[in-house]
């Protein structure tokens, strides 16, 4: 049996670090771990612009601890009127990707699409430029039940994309259905995917199960939600199976305790402290420590065209026990298995 693992420096393909006071606590996590992040554009207001991204990159960069490398990649977000011209500005400021949230999704979305034909011209230009779409792939109208709005959004609007652009490249992110899967697996070089690892760990029992029976388990809760069991272990296979289309994004995203454990709970697990843990577990459960570094260090960098990163780390067997929360401006900032032992540690 494998006890340590030692992988070239990953990075995250898709994560959340806030803004202001919030950074101070977050980018050291990721930065421990992770040679770079690609860093979602969902703040309040969102970043719609090239200057806003370097302004964003220049305070992120200020939150990193001395002698610590970590490379923020910023990305801009999506809106109806994003102007195509736009796009030529962020490539020369080195912004790496655009997201796309249909309005409504997630954390900060208000401002996202509302139909996808009205960014028409400037996803020309993204493909022209070879700039990658990364999306958040659900569709939110009410009538969807919230479990199946990954497969519907394939079904109406990622497929018809594909057709209309179809050397776009793609990252469908943060997949968490078989269905997505086989899309991806079916799809070409321009399509690949993000996984996280809260869904190739837990499936949707976890968010209703307490320490001795049912309960509700705020911290669990995230979108797109944790599935059925047959779809965590699909994308298991997928992470797992050495294909090059499947790369690691934790969507790390943090909340204040407070606002999770609420009558209304904000959607997000907080991974970053723990985020290579979890992902050895989840390939360690499967037997496939061996396929952790192409998905965690190479098969992203390879699909954005960037260079892998040079340094290592490595990771032991050896139980510890996740800190209970952290000091996140004034309140509370717990992490998905706080308080929990946790099998594998980074050392
Ligand atoms: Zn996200």
């Amino acid at each position: 049996m494998m006890q340590t693992i030692t992988l070239t420096r990953p990075d995250d393909w898709h994560l959340h670090l806030r803004d202001g006071v919030a950074l101070q606590t977050v980018v050291p996590h990721s930065a421990a771990q992770f040679g770079r992040a690609i860093v979602m554009p969902n703040l309040q207001p969102p970043i719609t612009t090239a200057a806003a991204a370097l302004a964003y990159r220049a305070r992120i960069r200020a939150a990193v601890p001395p002698g610590v490398q970590f490379e923020p990649l910023m990305t801009l977000y999506l809106t109806d009127n994003l102007p195509a011209d736009e796009i030529k500005r962020a490539v020369e400021a080195g912004v790496v990707a655009v997201k796309l949230y249909p309005a409504g999704a997630t954390t900060h979305s208000d401002a996202g699409v509302t139909d996808l034909r009205k960014t028409w011209k400037t996803l020309e230009a993204m493909q022209r430029a070879g700039m990658p779409l990364l999306l958040h792939g659900e569709v939110t109208t009410p009538e969807v039940d919230i479990f199946d709005r990954e497969a519907v959004f394939i079904e109406r609007q990622l497929i018809p994309l594909r057709h209309d652009f179809p050397e776009l490249k793609i990252v469908l992110e943060h997949i968490t259905t078989r269905e997505a899967v086989q899309y991806v697996n079916a799809a070409d070089r321009f399509t690949g995917a993000t996984l996280t690892a809260h869904h190739l760990l837990f499936n949707r029992n976890a968010i209703f199960t307490g320490a001795s029976g049912a309960g509700l388990r705020p911290h669990y809760f995230c979108l797109p939600v944790l599935k059925r069991e047959m779809h965590r272990q699909a994308l298991l296979q997928a992470a797992s199976s050495g294909s090059a289309k499947f790369f690691l994004g934790s969507d790390s995203a943090p909340h204040a305790a407070h606002l999770k454990e609420s009558a209304v709970g904000c959607a997000g697990c907080y991974t970053a402290p723990v985020a290579m843990e979890l992902y050895a577990q989840a390939f360690d459960s499967v037997g496939a420590l061996d396929q952790l570094e192409a998905f965690a260090s190479f098969n992203g960098a390879d699909f954005y065209g960037l260079p892998r990163n040079s340094g290592h780390i490595t990771l032991k067997r050896e139980t510890w026990v996740v800190p209970e929360s952290f000091a996140y401006d004034e309140a509370l900032l717990k992490p998905l298995r706080s308080g929990e032992t946790l099998p594998w540690r980074m050392v």
